[in-house]
């Protein structure tokens, strides 16, 4: 089969740091229990770096639009907080979880304090964007809102495997 002319002027990628993934979002409907691996992931974040469990499983509509589901009813998402004077060294494990995004199953992460509207990274992007005064993830505080895939959201030893395969940053 003949694929026509090569593309002229195609100008060179730059590698990407992370593959890009489907996102679920909420396609897999409302869980009828908490997720292992989701709740892993948060006693993890706190054991190691004190962040907050601000809630995974709730049976909820996404803020600001009523009548779709948030990706928390479907028990992969965690809101988990720090204080506001530990802001830097969050911002270096939040980055650093987005870099390993692949390793650790990570399907999204709304980060809503960064510039003046937040920013969001997806493993459908696979980068961060900044948020902007139109496009944003809502109104949030000092908390990062984490989503996890199916698969890690249910294997807690898969998820714990993979954290520990991967070097920490150094500072935080
Ligand atoms: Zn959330």
């Amino acid at each position: 089969m003949r694929h026509g002319n090569p593309q002229p002027n195609r100008s060179p990628r730059k590698p990407v740091a992370v593959s890009k993934r489907p996102y679920t979002g909420n396609k897999d409907g409302t869980a009828k229990a908490k997720r292992a691996g989701t709740e892993w992931f948060v006693r993890a974040m706190r054991a190691r770096w004190k962040f907050r469990n601000m809630g995974t499983l709730v049976i909820r509509d996404m803020r600001g639009k009523p009548g779709v589901l948030s990706v928390h009813a479907t028990g992969r998402a965690a809101d988990i907080g720090y204080l506001v004077k530990d802001r830097k060294k969050a911002v270096e494990i939040v980055e650093w979880l987005a870099t390993n995004a692949d390793a650790l199953g990570i399907e999204a992460i709304h980060d809503y304090v960064y510039g003046d509207h937040g920013r969001g990274w997806r493993c459908d992007r696979g980068k961060w964007k900044i948020y902007t005064a139109a496009d944003n993830a809502g109104s949030g505080g000092y908390w990062f809102h984490i989503e996890l895939n199916p698969k890690m959201a249910d294997d807690a030893g898969a998820l714990s495997e993979a954290w520990h395969s991967i070097p920490k940053p150094d500072k935080a």
